[in-house]
């Protein structure tokens, strides 16, 4: 996959030539180009935002620097290539999820475009939309400072789904959001630490009692953490013993959604 960005702090982006993303450039799993806005920006002073129109505090980034950026990201990508992806980071987006990142996991191309100050001036999105498939993405409901810690967390979480790149791909399995669940507890040696133990089955060596535990945790937990990922969830996956601890929890199957009661 390749992956460009435009910022006005390109050296921001840096972590992400470290660990197992950096790796996977090394290996040619990923390549990475981040570009600065600012090399598009022709005035002395580079500038790059100007004051609202309408008034109002803070600045907006201007459309010509952007527009001149987004063409030299298109024009180096494959002719194939017809109308790329351009994620851009915005609180007023839709929000970033595991299934998203699957799903742009798949895309041969993306560019992703740092907004900073009050944001990018709409236009940018109105004229990109015409060569792009422009998606604006939240990381969450809150407000950073720029897109460039939005687009570090996007990129590695597509970064990782991508073939290769994660040594053991079971680990991608099992991890939280992978089924709609959290994943289970996890533990190392020793077995005993500090008065606190090992559940015992994990020692076991009993490999299906171990995976209707940990699936058991995973229930749990998801329960008590985060709730909404199960109402409304297509029960068709959970089977008898799933079931009765969903009971349990407060959770029943309507409809084959779960329900709580
Ligand atoms: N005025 C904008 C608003 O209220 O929607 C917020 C601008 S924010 C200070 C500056 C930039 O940070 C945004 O253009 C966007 O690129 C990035 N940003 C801020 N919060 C974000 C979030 N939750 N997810 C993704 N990007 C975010």
């Amino acid at each position: 996959m390749r992956i460009d960005v435009v910022s006005i702090f390109p050296e921001y982006l840096a972590p992400l030539k470290l660990s197992l993303l950096g790796r996977a450039q090394e290996d040619g799993l990923l390549q990475l180009d981040v570009h600065d806005l600012r090399d598009f920006a022709f005035d002395r002073h580079r500038t790059v935002d100007d004051t609202p129109y309408g008034g109002g505090a803070g600045m907006v980034m201007k459309p010509e620097p952007w527009g001149l950026a987004l063409e030299a990201v298109l024009a180096s990508l494959e002719a194939a290539e017809r109308r790329p992806t351009l994620i851009v980071p915005s609180p007023a987006g839709e929000v970033f999820t595991q299934a998203l990142a699957y799903e742009l996991a798949e895309e041969p191309t993306l560019t992703f475009a740092c907004g900073r100050y009050e944001g990018i001036d709409e236009r940018v999105l109105e004229w990109a939309g015409e060569r792009f498939r422009v998606r604006p993405v939240s990381l969450g409901d809150y407000v950073l400072n720029g897109g460039e810690v939005a687009v570090m967390a996007m990129v590695e979480a597509i970064g990782r789904l991508l073939p290769g790149v994660v040594g053991n791909p079971e680990s991608l399995v099992e991890e939280s959001h992978s089924d709609g669940l959290l994943e289970y507890p996890v533990y190392t040696k020793p077995s005993s630490w500090r008065g606190h133990d090992v559940p015992e089955v994990l020692l076991s060596g009993n490999h299906g009692l171990i995976a209707r535990w940990r699936r058991e945790q995973q229930l749990r937990r998801t329960a008590g953490r985060r709730p909404e990922l199960l109402v409304g969830a297509d029960a068709s996956g959970f089977g008898r013993e799933e079931r009765a601890v969903l009971a349990e929890l407060g959770y029943d199957v309507v409809d084959g959604r779960l329900e709580r009661h």
